[in-house]
């Protein structure tokens, strides 16, 4: 049975959540969106649903997060972990504020840590203030986000604000003495009648020393990094074995193939190290803006390319080009006709034959996966940073997935996903 059940209020945010898991010990599955009641449980030690609970009303976010937890409590699951933004993204109204509430509430545990510090992407949290860098948070670009702009560093304010709990703090001081001096701090407060704590974490040291601390909680809130702690609560209960690959996945065979939809520097850059390198059509929606008579053209040239070595389709442009397609379409109507087409010409792959597919750009793996009926990926190694192959299930045939957000990965990253898999074939 599944040990710890992990709620994400983002779908990028969850397979950064899960590959920490993975990292430390947990083997781990990522179910896209809210579990239906009759879905297997998966042979996991953790499990996270990944939500787009961000930036929706607070009465959905509620909603979906409490459908989640439900589902991960009938799973089996001992503890829950509350997965939102090392800038802790959300608005006066919420949502991390009103979803951590209700799950408190349908838990019934009255209290939760809050602590969004991630050490290794220099968030960090001192005297309950957010600092990306050297930065504080409402210095750090993050107060001009278009959807969550973050105007307040002081995350007891900025929490308040969004429940109608009592927010406090424990202190760097106070974790710097470590997990037994945070357990008692954590349980002074809640006595007090406090709902939150913001916790102060600098370095991982601090994040281990927080998850040993709250090894009895039912619920914890945080980015990533603080899920750096809660694996070793399970293996010193006797819950977790050691295993030797916690990210092993299932072999599979078939064809190999990346798709690109992602316009960020980082991905531009990908595509100019492959290019030469492996078969590449490069696609140009502002000659062709048409979703199917692009998808049409990458149907063509992909017939006899596809074998043992890797194939590229790309509609990345740069700056320039992309400016050019939303003057002539409108912002939104260019990106929804690029991720239809690139869903398109990821079903002609699939059923082509490819099973190992490399899809780059957020928006872009979201059309992608949705297109393919892709329901649960089990998190395997990391390619780069933030990004694993994963063993994609769903309505369609299993394959491996590597879903990349833009900017992630270094130059070689394309090749580089492959070459990781040789020997699995
Ligand atoms: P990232 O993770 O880099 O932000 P996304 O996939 O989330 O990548 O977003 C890239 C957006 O740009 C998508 O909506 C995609 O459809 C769109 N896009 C891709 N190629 C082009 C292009 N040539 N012109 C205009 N828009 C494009």
């Amino acid at each position: 049975m599944p040990l710890l059940g992990c709620i994400a209020d983002d779908f990028t945010g969850a397979t950064d959540l899960a590959s920490t898991l993975v990292k430390n010990g947990m083997r781990t599955v990522q179910l896209i969106g809210v579990p239906a009641d009759g879905d297997p449980v998966p042979d996991a030690d953790a499990i996270v649903v990944a939500l787009k609970s961000r930036t929706t009303p607070a009465s959905s976010a509620v909603a979906d997060s409490l459908a989640a937890l439900a589902w991960l409590q009938r799973a089996g699951c001992r503890q829950f972990f509350f997965k939102y933004c090392s800038t802790f993204d959300s608005t006066e109204r919420g949502n991390i504020g009103p979803v951590a509430d209700a799950l408190i509430a349908a838990l019934g545990c009255g209290f939760a840590l809050a602590c969004p510090a991630f050490p290794t992407n220099r968030r960090t949290v001192y005297q309950g203030h957010l600092f990306v860098g050297s930065a504080l948070l409402n210095e750090s670009g993050m107060e001009n986000h278009p959807l969550t702009p973050m105007k307040d560093a002081n995350l007891v304010r900025v929490l308040s604000r969004q429940t109608d709990g009592t927010v406090g703090l424990v202190p760097f001081e106070t974790v710097a003495q470590g997990a037994d001096a945070i357990r008692r701090a954590m349980t002074a407060l809640k006595e007090q009648g406090r709902r939150y704590a913001i916790v102060d974490a600098i370095t991982d040291t601090h994040l281990r020393a927080i998850g040993q601390g709250a090894a009895s909680h039912a619920l914890i809130t945080g980015g990533s990094g603080i899920a750096i702690g809660l694996p070793e609560n399970f293996r010193a209960a006797g819950l977790l074995p050691t295993l030797a690959d916690p990210g092993a996945l299932p072999g599979v065979a078939g064809h190999a193939a990346v798709l690109a939809g992602s316009c960020s520097r980082a991905t531009l850059g990908q595509i100019a190290t492959a290019r030469g390198q492996i078969p590449m059509l490069e696609l140009d929606p502002l000659a062709t803006p048409d979703a199917a008579q692009l998808a049409a053209q990458a149907r063509a040239w992909l017939d006899g390319k596809l074998g043992a070595a890797p194939v590229l389709i790309a509609a990345s442009a740069p700056p320039d080009k992309v400016a050019a397609l939303q003057d002539r379409l409108g912002r939104e109507q260019a990106g929804t006709l690029v991720e239809h087409a690139l869903a398109d010409i990821a079903e002609a792959m699939v059923a082509r034959g490819v099973r190992r597919l490399v899809v780059a750009g957020g928006e872009t793996s979201g059309a992608v996966v949705t297109r393919l009926g892709v329901r649960s990926l089990r998190i395997g190694a990391e390619i780069d940073p933030g990004v694993p192959w994963t063993f994609a299930e769903g309505s369609g045939p299993a394959m491996l997935l590597a879903l990349k957000s833009g900017n992630f990965g270094a130059p070689d990253f394309f090749l580089k996903s492959f070459t990781m898999l040789e020997g699995s074939r």
